[in-house]
Order: C-alpha cells, then structure tokens, then sequence
C-alpha cells in the first residue's frame, strides 16, 4: 500500500470505518501511523495459571473448556464466563454486558487473556483483553505484551486500530525520515522509521520514551523552522521608516495623567526604535492585564502618524474595538488627529472634538484618500480589503484571541493591502494579556521579537480572591447586593454547561497528563448560552429580583452587545450575566465584583483575566470563585490564584498544572496538534531550537534537504496558511 494513499482506496476499509477514521483526523495510511497511542497496558507478565495472584496484572494464555451467558436477577446484565485451561490450573474469565464474545470465543480455541486477578471464591479474572491465538500469526495484538491504547471515536476503537496498524504496519518503510542526519547523530535520535514501529509495536517502556523523544522532537522542530523561516522571510521586506522624535514622545509623556513605568518606557523605546528602520517591525507587547499596553501602542500611533502615516489598530471584538476607539480619543485630545472606528455597525470619525457618522462605503473612500490618522476596528478591518493610502502600523491587541494562523493570514494581507506602496509593508506590533512564559513564546512565537510589560503601575490596589464554598453561597450574594447598593457593579461569569446528552468520547488527549478527566470532559457538547441564561434567570427572578440584571454572550446581536456594555458602562445595569466574552480588555471601573461560577473550568490564565475586569477602579474589589469541585488539582489551582497576583507567575503554574495543551489549547495557539511534544519540556524546547537555528544559518532556503523543505511545505499548508 502507498503510504499517501487514501483510505477511499483501500479496500479492507469499509465505508462505516472510513468515516469514524476520517473523525480521528486519520485519512491517509500515513495519518494512520501518526495516531499515537495516549497510554500502554502493560500486558507483558504472561505467567502459567497455576501461578497467578491476587491483584496481579497479568497474561494467561491455554484452552477454553467452557463457555456461559448467564443473566443477573435484579439488573437483568448479561455476564459471560469462560473458563480457560493451561498445564498448571484453569480460571475463569468474566465479562459483562457482551454476550457476543460467545459467538467468538468457543470451546477448544485457545486464547490469551490479559487482566487484572480478582477473588470471589476463587481466583479469576475480569473483564480482560483477549484475543484467540491462532488467529494472529503476525504476533499478539491486544493481549501478552506493551498494549498500546489509542485516541478512540464513537464505533472505533482501540482493538480495531491495533488490527489495522499492523496489518498494515509494512508501509511504514515508506516513511522518508526527513530530519537531517547530523541533527539526528548529535541529539542521539531514533530513525523516524524505528519511532514508529516503536511507538505502536514496543517492546519495554525504554524504547516507548526514546520515540517519544524522537517524535517530539520532530513536532517542535518543524514549528521552530518554520518560524525561523517565517522570521527571515518577513526580514527582508521592506517597511517605510519613521523617524524617532523624541521631544514629541516625551511631550506626549509629560502631559498624560499618570507617569509611565519603567517597563512602559522601555517597550516604548524599543518599538519606536524598530519603527525607525526599514526593517518590517514584528514584534509582540506581552503584558498582564491592566499593565498598560494601550497607551505603549498609542505612543507608537502617535509618531508614525506624526510623521504622515495611517496606523490600523485591530480588536478581537467589537466591544473592544469601540472602547479603544474610545481610549485613544482620550489619550490624543490634545492632538489633532482624525480616529475612525469601522465595525460592522458602526463608521465613524472623530475629530476636533466632533464625531461624525459615515456610511461605510464614505468612510472606507476617505480612509483610501488617506484621510484618516489611525483607523480602530476589528480584524475585518484588514480582511474586507480596506485600502488605505499609506499604511505604515499595523498594531493587533490581544492577539492571542487570533491564533497563529490567523496572524499569519493577517500579516499576508497586510503585505497585500500596501500595494498602493510597492515593495513596503506596514510595521506590525502585537499585543497579549496572555501572560505566557518565555520559553512557550519562543516556540508559538518564534517569529517575533518580544518586549515585556513585567510590572505594574503604581498604586493598584489589590483584589481580594476568595474561594466561595456552596454552604456560602448566600452570604455570598448579601455581600453582592450590599455592593449593589453602594451603587458598584458586579460581573457574574458562567461557563459552559455539559448537555445532558452529550457524548463523551475522547478525541483528544495529552500523554503527559495523567489526569485525563479534563481533557475528556472539552469534547463533550457544551452550551455556554444555555448556562447564561439558567443563571440568568435565577438571578433576576429568584434572588435579587429588585436589581437591574442584563446577561450577555456570542450569540446576541453586534448591536445588542454594544448596548448592553453601553448601559453597564453608565452604570444602567448592576449585576451583568456573562459568558467568558467579557474575558478581554473590558474597563468597568465602577465595577467591584467578579463572580466566577464552576471556576474550576478555567484555566488560571483565563482567570486572572477575568479577575482584571475589576478593581480598575477607586472602590476596593473582590473576585469569588464558586466550585463544585472537590479535587486537588483543583484546589490547587484556585488557591494559587488566591495567593498570586502576577499573570506570569500564575501562567508558569497553569502550565505545570494543566500542560500546555490546555493551556493554550489549540484553537488559542492555532498550532497543529502536538500529540507528543511538551511545551513545558524546556530542555528539549532549547535544544530544538539550537539545532533549528543552526541549519537555518546554515541553509536558509534548505537547498541541501530536499526531504525537509518537502515537509515543511506541507506543513506549511497544515497551518493553513497557503
Ligand atoms: P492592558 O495592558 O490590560 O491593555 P490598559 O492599557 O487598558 O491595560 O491600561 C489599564 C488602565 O491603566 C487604563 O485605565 C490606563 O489608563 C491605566 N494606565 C496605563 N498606564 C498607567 C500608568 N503608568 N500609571 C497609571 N495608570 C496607567
Ligand atoms: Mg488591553
């Protein structure tokens, strides 16, 4: 069988399991091979009967001298026994629920059984793998050895996936091992071709760790390379300098209401000098939230359209697009600059004090005119083929909302829309409130270059963080309400609920995460808006139906949504009901609460996030954590969270805890799956990078690698970015 070859084409591959394959991200033979297992049973202890004991896992294998279905009286479950004979003893093996094995296993077969030994009675053993002898001539397949258990879909699972890998486990030859020899002499790495015989065919749990060692390695290196490349390539554009004024920096200083930190000056001084090359600028503002990247980014604005440019400044949100649009009317009141918003309600400009409406087509003409100083939108901004006459700053907030495909389809589009500009693109500033260690931004990131917002301004208070146990949950909401009356404003966050009938097959796993329950638990059918209302309604009819409650999450209206943020904004509203939409850049300073339901959801990250919506204000603010949960990793999530009010310090935590899988979560990090590589593996990180960097060096265009520039095509287009 070709190794490419779909699996349309393989005949022993009915139509049924075609499809549950295709649903495992399997399509190919080759894809097949790269379906790693997430854990082994470790069947290798094969001992005689007589042998056995209490508690043991372990292997028999003899005749089956008897077969029964029987019917328990009270639960009406099928129980099957067969009772198996070797040399030194017979025992029983039972099952539950699967009265078929019968019709496969029959008298006078002989088997291999591997399973946990129990007593009743005597011993025997329960619910075990088995498989008959003489039906696999290749070797045992699901009994007597390392047993790899696999990723499984609903119909699918992990026996029929050993059947498949080996019988088609040939093909694996075919694999061209496109890592460069040398790399692979001086890390001491496996052959691809051994790594994958002995991820699914491994003889110890030794040789399962060097080819995890090998595929991982493998995973990081390609994002790392193709980072590298991305870097050099985005380095030999050409970007339109914008000269360095510092008496109009330091004006613009000198009149804002607060005085800069260290760490804002810095990253400030740092863009304005990349800005001041022809060298294209790419470069992340990375910094907890309420560290004060906006008013880095506007400093930026300020000098290049100083100095004749328009600047983009893209959102995630429209909420976000319309508060910058707001922010940066504030900080550059004193300056006569025209600020659009485009949106997809809403065209309009500011300038001298006015604010003027537009259709969106005369918005979009005067931003081609190069009417317009810096023009706030969301990321349609860029997308819609706005023309803009001399587009020289491109400036992405909370870019981890955009994932690295989308970045990278953004920075494509920006190279795009400077045609009016031949042979110059925009300089491109990024901005995170993800606070995420160094390490890990090396790898998503490795493409930029990266300033850090690492201290706060001065004289923020601090938010009190409680754990709330449901015995309080009243006392809980008298506090609320005295808030309320106070007049301050409380968020109350929901996260997604499980629906009833959802399934729980796991398609996803993390191999370094022995704790499997989260991972299982995300691809089940979750409802955000469903949970959002329920609570919604109890809030409003049940316990405090005197105050003004709105709720609020993606599926209302653009209009809807502004509205609502509008009327909480001026204080129209005092409890808002919300799903994890608010999570970005929302500034309510009148707002003292942040009530997080089933905090145990969300990751720390993602909740120091939403502990940032309050205490951006005078009054002194609080954030409670409802949970169910009981676990200890649990607990000890929160109770960090409790403790720490450093986004760096909780994100280094989040990552032990949680791995980094969940932690960025692919969706967030738009990177392909990593089925093998850690992210918190620092060593290994370091040492694909080293090596990453020194082929690059040595061979930007990959001319002498013809098997890795293949592979980085396709994964190229694996990212989707072609
Ligand atoms: P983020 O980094 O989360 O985007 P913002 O830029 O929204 O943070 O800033 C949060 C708040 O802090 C804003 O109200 C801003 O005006 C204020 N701020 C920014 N820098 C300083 C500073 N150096 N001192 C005091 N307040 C500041
Ligand atoms: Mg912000």
């Amino acid at each position: 069988m070709e190794i490419n070859s779909l699996l349309e084409s393989i005949p022993r591959i009915s139509h049924t399991y075609r499809k549950r394959l295709n649903k495992l991200g399997i399509k190919t033979l080759r894809d097949l091979f790269y379906h790693f297992p997430f854990r082994y049973d470790d069947f290798s202890n094969i001992k005689p009967i007589g042998d056995l004991k209490l508690n043991e896992t372990a292997t028999i294998q003899g005749k089956i001298i008897e077969t029964k279905n029987t019917r328990t009286w009270k639960k009406r479950i099928y129980v099957t026994e067969i009772y198996v004979q070797d040399d030194t003893g017979i025992i029983k093996a039972v099952w539950f629920n699967q009265p078929f094995l019968i019709n496969n296993l029959k008298e006078n077969d002989l088997v291999s059984i591997s399973g946990r030994i129990n007593f009743e009675k005597t011993l025997y053993i329960s619910n075990p793998a088995y498989e008959k002898i003489s039906q696999s001539k290749s070797g045992l397949r699901h009994t007597g050895r390392l047993v790899p258990v696999y990723p499984e879909t609903s119909g699918l699972t992990s026996r029929y996936l050993r059947y498949l890998i080996q019988i088609f486990s040939n093909s694996i030859n075919q694999i061209n091992d496109w890592l460069p020899q040398e790399i692979k002499k001086s890390q001491g790495l496996l052959t691809l071709n051994l790594a994958l015989r002995y991820i699914h065919f491994p003889a110890s749990f030794k040789v399962i760790e060097q080819a995890r060692h090998r595929l991982a390695f493998d995973e990081l290196f390609l994002i790392q390379l193709f980072a590298l490349q991305q870097k050099l390539r985005w380095q030999k554009e050409h970007s339109s300098k914008i000269n360095f004024d510092e008496s109009l920096i330091k004006k613009f200083v000198d009149q804002l209401p607060f005085k800069l930190t260290d760490a804002q000056r810095k990253a400030s001084w740092e863009i304005l000098q990349d800005l001041n090359r022809t060298r294209p600028m790419n470069r992340l503002l990375e910094g907890d939230v309420g560290s004060g990247k906006t008013v880095v980014a506007t400093i930026a604005a300020l000098q290049t359209m100083t100095e004749g440019w328009q600047v983009a400044f893209m959102a995630p949100t429209e909420i976000l697009a319309n508060q910058h649009w707001q922010g940066i009317i504030e900080l550059l009141k004193n300056y006569n600059f025209k600020i659009g918003l485009l949106t997809a309600s809403e065209s309009k400009v500011y300038f001298k004090k006015q604010v003027v409406s537009y259709k969106k087509s005369g918005l979009l003409e005067k931003i081609s005119q190069g009417e317009i100083d810096i023009l706030i939108g969301t990321h349609a901004l860029i997308e819609k083929k706005v023309s803009f006459k001399k587009l020289d700053l491109v400036i992405l907030d909370e870019q981890h909302r955009f994932g690295v495909t989308q970045r990278a389809a953004l920075q494509k589009n920006v190279t795009q829309i400077a045609d009016g500009l031949p042979s110059s693109i925009p300089h491109f500033l990024s901005m995170t409130a993800t606070p995420i260690p160094r390490t890990l931004a090396l790898t998503i990131y490795g493409d930029l270059d990266i300033s850090i917002l690492d201290e706060m301004p001065k004289g923020r208070q601090e938010i009190i963080t409680k754990i709330v146990a449901p015995a309080n949950r009243t006392k809980a909401y008298e506090f609320i309400r005295q808030q309320a009356k106070e007049g301050r404003q409380i968020f109350v966050i929901c996260p997604r609920i499980e629906i009833a009938n959802g399934k729980s097959q796991m398609t996803n796993y993390d191999i370094n995460n022995a704790d499997m329950r989260s991972t299982i638990s995300d691809n089940r059918n979750w409802d955000e808006v469903k949970a959002v209302k329920e609570e919604y309604e109890k809030l409003s009819k049940v316990i405090f139906p005197d105050l003004k409650i709105a709720m609020l999450h993606g599926k209302l209206k653009p209009k809807e949504k502004e509205k609502i943020m509008f009327d909480f904004k001026a204080s129209q509203i005092d409890i808002l009901v919300s799903t994890s939409v608010v999570e970005v850049g929302i500034d309510i300073p009148n707002a003292t609460v942040m009530m997080i339901e089933g905090a145990e959801r969300f990751g720390l990250a993602q909740l120091h996030q939403f502990r940032g919506r309050v205490g951006r204000g005078p009054h002194q603010s609080y954030c409670f954590l409802f949970t169910q949960s009981g676990s200890k990793n649990t607990n000890a999530r929160l109770k960090a969270l409790v403790t720490s009010n450093n986004g760096f310090e909780l994100a280094e935590k989040d990552l032990q805890i949680r791995g980094p899988g969940e932690f960025l979560g692919t969706q967030q990090s738009g990177l392909p799956d990593l089925s093998m590589a850690s992210l918190s593996d620092i060593v290994l990180i370091k040492n694909v990078r080293q090596e990453a960097q020194k082929l690059i060096q040595k061979d930007p265009e990959l001319k002498n690698y013809p098997l890795l520039k293949e592979k980085i095509k396709k994964f190229k287009s694996s990212v989707h970015l072609e």
